[in-house]
């Protein structure tokens, strides 16, 4: 986890940067209705479409772009971005970064 007293002066920098970080955003069954229904899509053919099953081999994650980065990156912004998963609105509170984005290290630098 990262020192509270440095998130509570976080401020995205809208960069998108930790959405091109290799790994898996892990979806929950809650992150499947929400994104099937934002994409109007039936949630079986959501999950076929736009999911893989994660390295843990009990939950599904996102699908990537073939650089690595998430599918729904759209230049630097999320394409999904109302209906994101809980991994994606949880960054960076509940998230370990030792370093790569640009808003967590130049709070780290003051
Ligand atoms: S779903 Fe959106 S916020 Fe989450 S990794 Fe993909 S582009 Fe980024």
């Amino acid at each position: 986890m990262l020192d509270q007293g440095l998130l509570k002066e976080f401020k995205c920098a809208g960069c998108g940067d930790c959405c091109r970080w290799t790994g898996a955003v892990l979806l929950t069954n809650h992150d499947i209705t929400t994104l099937a229904n934002h994409l109007k899509l039936a949630e079986p053919d959501f999950i076929e479409i736009h999911t893989r099953l994660a390295s843990n081999r009990i939950q599904l994650a996102l699908l990537d772009k073939p650089d690595g980065s998430c599918f729904f990156l759209d230049g630097d912004q999320c394409g999904i971005y109302t209906a994101r998963p809980e991994q994606c609105r949880s960054f960076p509170h509940a998230w370990r970064v030792p370093e790569g984005c640009p808003a967590l290290d130049e709070l780290r630098e003051v």
